[in-house]
């Protein structure tokens, strides 16, 4: 990890003073036109890795004094505003301003693919991103071979847990000390963990398996999207949405209903609606799930491209549940059937039944009315399985406390709570708790 000062730099005051050129020099955006695009907040944190300020030095001395809000002073500035600006991956209005305060501070035109604000009309900011890091050990190691570490967009969108590239799961803990991280933090710098410092591809990745691949098919329909950004003329406009439902119940549902795609889709009818009039739009996992079903690509949505071709699509014909599909695949029970049975008997790892849905291409309801008996025997699994990681995280963190806890007392200081969860992974109630109790036992 880089050796920060604790403090701004000698050169700041001056800058501001006297009107310097932007310290924030032309960094490229890694990875452009792929699928694994960098994101905005890795933008963020190597710029300020590069001239050797944490992020949150750049946010409060070098980016504050230039907005209007004073917002980003250090006073205002705690661990908890990190999460808020870390929406500056997503499509939001303050994405906007980043781009704009970035891009005018780092003179990089590129920025607006850093993050969704190319589809801010298509896709809303609901669920969209995750709170804490995910990655691709493989990409990482990568990354630094060729010396050049940053963090893709993808791996923050919510709906993505697998490395299109590698064909492996995501990873969200640190493989040294088992502490998720933040999407941004004050002093977080790409590849490595907040809490440790330790180097975040030392972990193995464990390979999707076939009858998971919808997962790498998610992965492949998000980055694709974020690949084609900078080919787009201009923001895909809302409407788009709306005229692919409706081309989607006029070409693709017998009876040419929206109640009979609501049906299909299994969701509720007034959701239907709402796109069709162009009130709402769907929220990410909505549209994936719709990009499955009837094999359209978020590309050929955001292109338009769904209206030209008629050919691809074939002529709707009856399915056995007597709904009209064209292209989903047929549903294997056995095979569901099965995998459920190992996994209730512990022969395969625990997992959630909602994710075996969503690998078999179907949806949750569908599989309990199926067998709701192993639908339960899988859930219980999966929950033992939690707790059993929530009880070997307590012991980690009660082992970190006394740890902390020798460390004061042998150099004569007053523990502060507080520093624990800044240097051990964060606060919770729970995580409160155990300080709680542990402070107690240790009679202080
Ligand atoms: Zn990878
Ligand atoms: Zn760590």
């Amino acid at each position: 990890m880089s050796n920060k000062q604790q403090n701004t730099c000698e050169w700041l005051p001056e800058f501001h003073e006297k009107r310097l050129p932007t310290p924030l020099v032309n960094l490229n955006v890694q990875g452009l036109n792929t699928p694994l695009v960098e994101s905005l907040s890795s933008y963020l944190s190597r710029c300020a890795d590069h001239i050797d300020l944490t992020v949150k030095d750049v946010l409060c001395h070098v980016i504050s004094p230039l907005l209007s809000h004073q917002y980003l002073t250090p006073a205002r500035v705690t661990e908890s505003s990190f999460s808020a600006i870390a929406a500056m991956n997503g499509r939001c209005g303050t994405s906007a301003e980043w781009v704009r305060v970035l891009g005018m501070l780092s003179h990089c035109q590129d920025l607006i693919h850093t993050n969704f604000l190319m589809f801010r009309n298509i896709i809303p900011d609901k669920k969209l991103l995750n709170r804490d890091r995910s990655w691709c050990p493989v990409c990482l190691n990568e990354l630094r071979e060729q010396n050049r570490v940053y963090e893709p967009l993808l791996f923050n969108v919510a709906e993505v847990k697998a490395c299109p590239r590698h064909g492996c799961w995501l990873v969200d803990r640190c493989p040294c000390c088992q502490s998720k991280s933040p999407v941004l933090a004050p002093r977080i710098v790409p590849g490595y963990c907040t809490s440790c410092g330790e180097w975040l591809g030392a972990g193995n990745a464990p390979q999707v398996s076939p009858s998971e691949e919808s997962y790498l098919r998610v992965a492949n329909l998000v980055g694709d999207l974020l690949a084609v950004g900078p080919t787009l003329r201009e923001q895909p406009k809302r409407e788009r949405i709306a005229d692919f439902i409706a081309f989607l119940i006029r070409t693709r549902m017998k009876d040419k209903s929206a109640r009979a795609l609501a049906r299909l889709l299994k969701i509720n009818h007034s959701y239907v609606l709402d796109w069709l009039n162009g009130a709402y739009v769907p929220m990410l996992g909505n549209l994936l799930w719709i990009c499955q079903v009837f094999n359209v690509t978020l590309v050929e949505i955001a292109n338009g491209d769904f209206f030209e071709e008629s050919t691809a699509y074939e002529p709707a014909c009856e399915t056995s549940t007597g709904l009209n599909v064209t292209s989903q695949s047929p549903i294997d029970w056995p095979m569901i059937h099965q995998t459920m049975q190992r996994i209730a008997s512990g022969e395969e790892p625990p997992r959630k039944v909602i994710d075996i849905a969503r690998s078999c291409n179907c949806h949750v309801s569908a599989l309990y009315q199926f067998d709701s008996r192993l639908c339960k025997a899988v859930t219980r699994r999966y929950k033992d399985q939690e707790h059993q990681r929530q009880a070997q995280e307590e012991e980690i963190f009660v082992a970190q406390i006394r740890q902390y806890l020798r460390e004061c007392q042998s150099l004569e200081m007053l523990p502060i709570k507080n520093e624990i969860y800044k240097r051990f992974g964060g606060r919770s109630k729970k995580r409160q708790e155990i300080v709680e109790r542990v402070f107690e036992e240790e009679g202080l």
